[in-house]
């Protein structure tokens, strides 16, 4: 019986990313509260959050400070836009304080409230760049398959999951995807990690030759790829392919959107990785989700062009009503100053050996084939046959089944396509609570492989 709450859910809620079918039947998880990295259903019973949300909510769920900071600002200016040369104190010292912070070479900064739109805005600018330079044919973009970069019509285009594109007449034209750089599922037999980065690179070479590099404007690419199935790239992977893009005049992208603001152990990912991008895309742990941020870095060559743009044809014409909302910016500024008068991300980084060791040990589960994992963020994939690397039918949801036990044993983690089960807790986790997410991880996987007996899947 589904209680009350529940019930009205289901009558009036469309939930994202969910099997509309199968929720009527289970109903939602309904949230109360959180505290530290613990949340409470209505029934009072906690559950580890052992995805951060959505891989986002970094210092945790009771932070007061920042609960504080949008209480002033937004007692102080709760709104005003900065179209039309308007601006506000938080806006201006928040692009100042990413500048600062970014690993690429960055003149301004451009907000947005989500990962979706920085992204979309990526296209935009990258599109707009080349109308500016006079090479209007210099447009198309470059993903990679299971690369997730949002939902809007261009994000869902430069991502490659299938979910993302079937029934939805996407991707748009002009938008390819490159190989998934996995080496689990990617490599050839006795392959190793460099040497399938290298023929990754190669691969890329010959897409960009064969469309022409006059027509390609961008290549978008996670450091750690996260919905797609937390897949940590093979060794000098980003080594490879920089050289590529940069021979052909292709636009690197960052999608940071995860990885930003500590999630491998430093700042940004592309530090962990070795990524020199042209431009980055942020969110999520920028505010530590509090409030709905998120944003892209402009380079000189990028602004010169808009400029001169601008001089011909007047209005730069794109931006929303909350980009660079004033109580969002405040508490992105107040999150930054706790990551860096809390040493946050050094403190990531100095659990991570932990996390990892615990994460890569589950690989000697007999349902698990891989468990790999960077910085604060790990996954692991489930198979049939751990020597073949054989699936299960997808529809049987083996990871799905691995997660609701785990939710029944009081963890949260999140399955995701090929029966991938990502694990990315808020980076205030203890070592002590890393060490009961994995407990309950593997109480899960022990219930999922007497439940795959039960049912006699093969
Ligand atoms: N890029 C990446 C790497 C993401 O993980 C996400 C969200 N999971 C997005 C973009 C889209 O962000 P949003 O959901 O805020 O639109």
């Amino acid at each position: 019986m589904l209680s009350n709450l529940a019930t009205r859910d289901v009558e009036t809620l469309i939930h994202p990313y969910t099997n509309l079918a199968a929720f009527r039947e289970a109903g939602p998880l309904v949230l109360e509260r959180g505290h530290g990295v613990w949340v409470y259903d209505t029934d009072g019973r906690p559950y580890l959050e052992g995805m951060a949300g959505l891989w986002c909510t970094a210092l945790g769920y009771s932070n007061d400070e920042l609960v504080e900071a949008a209480r002033e600002q937004m007692a102080r200016l709760p709104f005003s836009h900065i179209f039309s040369g308007r601006s506000h104190d938080p806006a201006i010292e928040l692009a100042e304080t990413i500048k600062e912070l970014v690993p690429v070479p960055a003149s301004k900064v451009f907000f947005t409230s989500s990962g979706s739109e920085a992204n979309d805005t990526q296209v935009k600018l990258a599109w707009y760049y080349n109308n500016a330079l006079g090479r209007p044919k210099k447009k198309k973009i470059i993903g990679r398959v299971k690369g997730y970069h949002g939902v809007t019509v261009a994000s869902a285009s430069m991502t490659g999951l299938a979910a993302n594109h079937a029934d939805w007449d996407l991707p748009l034209p002009g938008f390819l995807h490159a190989a998934c750089p996995h080496h689990y599922r990617g490599a050839h037999p006795g392959e190793s990690e460099e040497e399938y980065s290298r023929r990754l690179a190669d691969e890329l070479d010959a897409m960009i030759e064969r469309e022409g590099p006059d027509t390609v404007a961008a290549f978008i690419a996670e450091p750690v790829m996260g919905a797609g199935g937390a897949i940590v790239p093979p060794k000098g992977y980003f080594a490879a392919i920089q050289p590529v893009l940069a021979r052909h005049d292709v636009r690197l992208i960052a999608d940071e959107v995860i990885c930003g603001f500590g999630r491998l152990g430093s700042w940004f990912g592309s530090e962990t990785l070795g990524i020199q991008a042209n431009s980055l895309s942020f969110a999520k742990a920028l505010t530590s989700a509090y409030m709905p941020l998120g944003g892209v870095t402009v380079d000189e060559p990028l602004y010169q062009a808009m400029l001169d743009q601008s001089r011909k044809i007047g209005t730069f014409g794109h931006g929303t009503t909350y980009s660079a909302h004033p109580v969002a910016s405040a508490v992105a500024l107040k999150t930054i100053e706790i990551y860096k008068r809390d040493r946050i991300i050094e403190g990531a980084a100095a659990k991570a050996p932990h996390f990892l060791r615990r994460l890569e040990a589950l690989a000697d589960h007999p349902i698990v084939g891989e468990a790999r994992g960077l910085g604060l963020i790990g996954g692991l994939e489930i198979v049939a046959d751990k020597a073949s690397k054989r699936q299960y039918e997808p529809k049987a949801g083996v990871a799905a089944r691995c997660v609701a036990f785990a939710q029944e044993e009081g963890l949260i983690v999140r399955f995701l396509a090929g029966d991938r089960v990502a694990v990315c807790p808020p980076l205030v986790i203890r070592e002590d609570e890393i060490d009961t997410l994995f407990d309950r991880l593997g109480t899960a996987l022990d219930r999922t492989q007497a439940w795959i007996r039960e049912q006699g899947l093969q």
